[in-house]
């Protein structure tokens, strides 16, 4: 019987080990880690967007140290060991900020994948996703819902440095009230398991209070909440919706941790209960046939809220757009990279372009990716806008995309936390 045993075992390594080093071979083991180490950069030349409003002006002088910058400005030198950027001709703004996103999503990038193909690129920590996000400039990415366990794991992957990839600030799973939306009648919207449930169904206040108190102590960035009841075009409601109650559990223990709370609307009385219930930002805005109103607009300016209207998979929502900047809502840029007709990075630069169609200006839309990303992530003070004392995330682009958003494709360098992890040249 024993013998049986070790016979199986050694049979069971054989066959891992086989198919180990079949996936290395077949698709290679790259797993886009870090570039070396720099102690120092210093970035001259070149036209500097701030980002803290329109303003644009000569690069005075920029010196990073540590990932940081802590010199901006014409008494700025480089150090010794610096390595000196040249920006002439180059354009300096912040990296950009994904607010809406799905980091496990089957999209364009991995749809035509086999099964074994899309197996070893989940297990590698989606070496394709974190690159090619860099490629397009993005440099923070909010994940609003993945497999809990998969986000967390990617998550000390790329904060202790064995990975590359955006600063990566997540929700982990959605709430949802049970059988409401993602599920698939009850079923959790991640099929496999893989990595973890993606949504967490319940609409008991003290079960919700309970589940984000744990997600706090694992270090989780945020709470994503659907509060949508999905309603057909004559009113009736077509999926369960958390009640104002768990709602409103769920704001207030988050904030009693630190953590944002992002909120999947739709219609109209939803979504103003959502703010007044503490909604920090609010996903894919009001739809479903509805139009904002003076009392929503009123609303989101008042409780500050920040307006993720994700045009790319709502592109309805175009018509709410001249009304909310003029009231000077808050806008901030979400693709919802999650379907086969969507491509990691191309999407975030097609939001730019929707929100520019829809009536904002260039250097609104540029502000909406960098300044108003880092307010809805509450890192207004060291992200978002290049200033001394700030994280050094910035890009160097051939253009003006301040007068012409669709410029922003044209990334030379893409340097993030002091790090150049993109060079084009
Ligand atoms: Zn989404």
């Amino acid at each position: 019987m024993l013998r049986l045993l070790k016979f199986s075992l050694g049979v069971l390594v054989a066959v891992l080990l086989v198919t180990f080093f079949t996936l290395y071979f077949m698709f290679g083991m790259n797993i886009y880690e870090p570039p070396e180490a720099e102690s120092s950069l210093f970035v001259r030349g070149g036209q500097l967007f701030r980002g803290v409003d329109a303003r644009v002006e000569n690069n005075p002088g920029m010196l990073i140290v540590d990932g940081r910058i802590i010199c901006l400005g014409n008494l700025c030198e480089p150090r010794p060991d610096s390595r000196v950027i040249d920006a002439t001709g180059l354009s300096i703004v912040p990296g950009l900020i994904e607010l809406h996103g799905h980091f496990a999503a089957i999209t364009a990038d991995n749809a035509d994948l086999n099964l074994t193909r899309l197996a070893w690129n989940m297990v590698r920590m989606r070496p394709d996703v974190r690159r090619r996000l860099h490629e397009s400039g993005v440099t923070s990415f909010r994940s609003v819902g993945d497999p809990r366990d998969f986000i967390r794991e990617l998550k000390a992957y790329l904060e202790g440095g064995e990975l590359s990839g955006p600063r990566l600030f997540a929700a982990g799973p959605i709430f949802t009230a049970p059988g409401g939306h993602p599920t698939r009648e009850g079923r959790d919207p991640n099929p496999s398991g893989f990595g973890g449930n993606m949504a967490f169904q319940s609409d008991d206040p003290e079960a919700i209070r309970a589940e984000v108190a744990l997600l706090a102590e694992q270090g989780g960035d945020g709470i994503k909440a659907v509060f949508h009841g999905a309603a057909s075009e004559s009113g009736t409601t077509l999926l369960p919706t958390l009640s104002e109650e768990s709602l409103r559990t769920l704001v207030d223990e988050a904030h009693a941790h630190d953590m944002w709370v992002a909120v999947h609307v739709g219609p109209l009385d939803e979504t103003k209960t959502a703010i007044r219930a503490g909604a920090d930002t609010i996903e894919h805005g009001v739809r479903a046939g509805n139009l904002v109103d003076a009392e929503t607009l009123r609303l989101l300016v008042d409780n500050e809220v920040v307006y993720v209207p994700t045009l790319g998979r709502e592109p309805m929502g175009y018509l709410n757009i001249p009304a909310l900047y003029e009231a000077g809502v808050t806008i901030g840029v979400g693709t919802d990279t999650n379907n086969p007709a969507m491509r990691y990075g191309d999407s975030y630069h097609q939001e730019l372009q929707a929100l520019v169609n829809a009536g904002m200006p260039d250097v609104e839309v540029l502000l909406a990716a960098t300044r108003n990303g880092a307010k809805a992530l509450g890192m207004e003070d060291t992200l978002g806008t290049l200033e001394a004392g700030h994280l050094a995330d910035l890009l160097l682009v051939q253009g003006a995309p301040w007068n012409d958003i669709a410029e922003l494709r044209n990334i030379r360098m893409v340097i993030q936390n002091g790090l150049v992890v993109m060079d084009r040249e």
